[in-house]
């Protein structure tokens, strides 16, 4: 069955680390809109080198920009059976081409996720983040270290703390998300694809969550 997820939710609040599981769980492409575009960043395309003008400062990198590169990855053949799309739509724009692309595919979004978080908490949670360099596996220096300092337990990789988890540029991705993302909870609500889940709970609840809401235990 081919499934297209969307988490929604502010910066911080999870999204990165429940798509890989339920990725993992489920075989479906986890789609990255900001791991794209720093995979961009890292081979210096001229695509990486525009986002990163935005990146930097918080903002978001254009809409004709960002859905080129999103029906591109949905495109490929791992892609096939569905994906979970984090980060990615971030305007109603977005919304709109996802819809058309995905009828192209032949597919819809089945459901929308929106994790919930609270303000504070979100800044204290990306200032103590730190990202895999290699496949952008993701830590937090209090609540899920990695068994060794700096290292990524699952590939070896070096750990960093990412330029715009730096407490100003968060404050401006969360006000960015409030005035531009935000709307696509009532989009998907009204479409009855909306599933509420509390994201201040311990990583394994909310992934159970998930996977209930989800009804994904078959899959296991
Ligand atoms: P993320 O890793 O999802 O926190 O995204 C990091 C940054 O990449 C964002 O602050 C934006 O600058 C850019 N970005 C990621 N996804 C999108 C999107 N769907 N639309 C526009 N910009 C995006």
């Amino acid at each position: 069955m081919t499934r297209y997820l969307v988490l929604l939710g502010p910066p911080g609040v999870g999204k990165g680390t429940q798509a890989k599981i339920i990725s993992e769980r489920t075989g479906l492409a986890h789609i990255s809109s900001g791991d794209l575009f720093r995979e961009n960043l890292k081979n210096q395309t001229e695509l990486g080198k525009l986002a990163q003008t935005y990146m930097s400062r918080g903002e978001l990198v254009p809409d004709d920009v960002t859905i080129g590169m999103i029906r591109e990855r949905l495109s490929r053949p791992d892609c096939k059976a569905g994906a979970i799309l984090d980060g990615f739509p971030r305007t109603p724009t977005q919304a709109d081409a996802l819809e058309a692309m995905l009828d192209e595919f032949n597919g819809h979004v089945d459901a929308a996720p929106f994790i919930t978080g609270d303000e504070d908490v979100l800044v204290e949670r990306l200032g103590d983040r730190w990202t895999c360099r290699a496949n952008g596996h993701i830590y937090n220096q209090k609540s899920n270290p990695p068994r060794e300092p700096g290292i990524c337990d699952f590939d070896g990789s070096e750990l960093y703390q990412r330029e715009d988890d730096k407490p100003e540029t968060v404050k401006r991705r969360i006000h960015v998300y409030l005035e531009q993302t935000s709307p696509l909870i009532d989009y998907y609500r009204r479409r009855g694809k909306l599933i509420e889940i509390d994201g201040m709970q311990t990583i394994e609840q909310v992934t159970q969550a998930l996977v209930s809401a989800l009804d994904i235990q078959s899959s296991l």
